[in-house]
Order: structure tokens, then C-alpha cells, then sequence
């Protein structure tokens, strides 16, 4: 299996895991350094995480009528109309399947195809899915296609699945993609995230933005998401 982390440029970690992990020897050790786990409780919390065991599922309106024979088909089949289906249609279907069954093994296909299908909408639902598997895992494969898909529609299920995941983990890198890109209605959806995660350490950026930016639509989120963290820290006074 590959390394699960991502490199500094925001790609997959090219080395293969360790056998009792999913990181690699480099990996792995940051995920257990002094600064991400300091004590053995932090890192029994982390693997627990990890498992997915203290996340109460992501809610999903999604509605799509899926024909029977892909609906009804095991999950292992599901995965290979999604990775080999000559169909987008199908590969499409296929994600939407696998995000409704919330399965971590599709884990990893699903951020397979979300870095190589060729067509924008199955990247998408992709996106979509590992969204709503919704264990910290998924951070990776969104994180790397918020930064680098080349379509906004992909960049913008990414940053709105992070923002529904609302791990405060990942408010960083929100950050930074949001003070690094350029399209309107992604730096909206990473505004809105922001606003979920409800880390008052964003009231400063925010607040400037909604001060410079010159869309609208901007300035209305930056007020949306500092009203959303102000309630929820005064709310915590
Ligand atoms: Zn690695």
C-alpha cells in the first residue's frame, strides 16, 4: 500500500507503507512526534480517529436513481466500474454508490480516480464521497485536489467536504489554499469551511478580507463565517 501523508507540495507521499500502518518510516514518525502526540492518551485518541470510531456520519441529502444492477452490486465490483468502466456515466454512478455506503475500502480507489479520471464531474463525486466516509483518511486525497485540480468545481467539493468534516486539523491548509487561489466561488466554499471549523485563529484573515476583497460575494462570507466563529466561542464562554 502507498504512503497515505502528502509531500510538501501537497502530493501523495510516494513510499510504500509500513506494514502496520498506513504511513511510510518517515511519515509514521511524524505522526507520533512530540508535537502531534504528546502523551500516549493523544495518540490512543489518534488511532481512534483514525478508525473512524468517533465520528458520528456526515449527513447526505443525495439522491440519484442508480440502476439495480450497479445499486445491488458487492462493493468490490462497485470499485472496479468506477476504476475501469469505459462509461463516465457509470464511473459517476459508481462513486455515488460507494459515497452512499460510506465504505472505507473505497478509499483508496476513490482517490485513485480522483487524481487520474479524465472527466471533471466523476473527479467530483469522488470528492463527494470521501467527504462523507468522512474519517480523518480522507483529509489527504482532498487536501492534494483542493491544490491541484485543474477544474474549480473539483476544487470546490473539496473544500466543501473538508468544511463538513469540520477537523480542526485542516484549517491550515484551507488557509492557505484560500490565500493562493484565484477563482471566486473556491475561495467562497473556503470561506464557508473556515466558518464550520470555527477557529477563532481565522477572525484576523477574515476580517481583512472582508475589509479588501472586491467581490461581494466574498465579503458576505467573511462576515458569514466571523459571525458563525463568533457565536460558537461565545457560546463556549
Ligand atoms: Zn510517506
Amino acid at each position: 500500500m502507498q504512503c497515505h501523508a502528502l509531500t510538501s507540495e501537497k502530493n501523495r507521499c510516494p513510499n510504500e507503507a509500513l506494514a502496520a500502518t498506513r504511513y511510510c518510516a518517515l511519515h509514521a514518525s511524524e505522526m507520533t512526534s512530540p508535537s502531534v502526540a504528546s502523551a500516549p492518551t493523544r495518540l490512543g485518541g489518534f488511532l481512534a480517529r483514525l478508525r473512524g470510531t468517533l465520528y458520528a456520519p456526515i449527513a447526505d441529502g443525495g439522491k440519484y436513481d442508480v440502476p439495480k444492477w450497479l445499486n445491488d452490486a458487492p462493493t468490490a465490483q462497485v470499485i472496479e466500474h468506477l476504476q475501469t468502466h469505459s462509461d463516465s456515466m457509470v464511473r459517476w454512478m459508481a462513486a455515488f454508490v460507494l459515497r452512499k455506503r460510506r465504505a472505507p475500502e473505497a478509499i483508496e480507489p476513490l482517490w485513485d480516480t480522483l487524481l487520474k479520471d479524465d472527466t471533471r464531474f466523476v473527479r467530483q463525486q469522488c470528492a463527494v464521497a470521501l467527504g462523507k466516509i468522512g474519517t480523518p483518511l480522507v483529509i489527504a486525497p482532498l487536501v492534494q485536489a483542493l491544490n491541484h485540480d485543474p477544474d474549480q468545481a473539483v476544487r470546490q467539493a473539496c473544500a466543501i467536504a473538508l468544511g463538513n468534516l469540520g477537523l480542526p486539523q485542516t484549517m491550515e491548509e484551507i488557509v492557505r489554499v484560500l490565500e493562493a487561489e484565484e477563482n471566486i466561488f473556491v475561495k467562497w466554499d473556503c470561506i464557508v469551511a473556515l466558518g464550520q471549523l470555527g477557529d477563532a485563529r481565522v477572525e484576523k484573515l477574515l476580517t481583512r478580507l472582508q475589509a479588501e476583497e472586491i467581490a461581494q460575494v466574498i465579503r458576505e462570507a467573511c462576515r458569514d463565517a466571523l459571525q458563525e466563529i463568533r457565536q460558537r466561542h461565545r457560546a463556549v464562554a
